[in-house]
């Protein structure tokens, strides 16, 4: 932040509005982005910076151009269908995305949805899944879905817990092109990851109980 010569403090909202506002009062800086920032590159944050301070109109292409490929993540492009099921028979997923929230995003996530999926049974009843997606997240409809064999009395709450940090952290950092390839878990994505206060402990539980999940209906 070396283009500023006073104190700069960087605020993260949720507001589908107003991407970027900023007041500057007795040498302090305050500026306000949406959350879409937060994984932006250090290139795309050096240009805000000096796009706030300078009005720079190159800066303010670069910004521009950084809102104009993240704006699926403003709003829904799309309706969710149906009703959302957010409280299950063990596992409230509301208590649990609003204690996500303010203990790791200063509560600001504001439009994120979430809801159980539906009911999958293992092809044959008597064989395991090969594989089990536990939770998911659609960028077009702004939603997380969590596997319904998470809401059982032997799944911890912290894994669910887990499991729906893990797909905030979609909702919240963008997907890395490099080339033709798309990173959908980045360096940054697995470093923000492990910042989960149970993350040792809810991996291996994961190891511990794959089979039973695989198993479970
Ligand atoms: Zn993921």
């Amino acid at each position: 932040m070396a283009a500023f010569g006073g104190t700069v403090q960087l605020a993260v909202t949720d507001n589908r509005r107003r991407m970027v506002t900023h007041t500057k009062a007795r040498g302090t800086l305050r500026v306000r982005v949406h959350m879409m920032f937060l994984g932006a590159p250090d290139r795309v944050l050096e240009a805000l910076v000096t796009y706030v301070v300078n009005a720079n109109r190159q800066a303010s292409q670069t910004v521009g151009d950084y809102i104009d490929q993240n704006l699926h993540r403003i709003r829904a492009s799309r309706v969710v269908p149906g009703p959302l099921r957010t409280r299950g028979e063990v596992h409230d997923l509301v208590e649990i995305l609003g204690e996500l929230n303010h203990e790791y995003f200063s509560g600001v996530l504001a439009n994120v949805l979430i809801t159980w999926g539906k009911q999958t049974r293992p092809v044959r009843s008597t064989r395991a899944r090969r594989s089990i997606k536990l939770g998911s997240y659609s960028a077009i409809e702004r939603l997380i879905r969590v596997h319904p064999v998470l809401d059982r009395s032997w799944v911890p709450r912290y894994f669910v817990k887990y499991i729906v940090f893990h797909e905030l952290l979609h909702h919240v950092l963008p997907e890395v092109r490099v080339g033709s390839r798309t990173l959908l878990h980045p360096a940054e994505f697995m470093r923000r990851e492990r910042e989960f206060r149970q993350y040792e402990r809810a991996v291996a539980w994961e190891c511990r109980h794959i089979d039973r999940l695989l198993r479970a209906r």
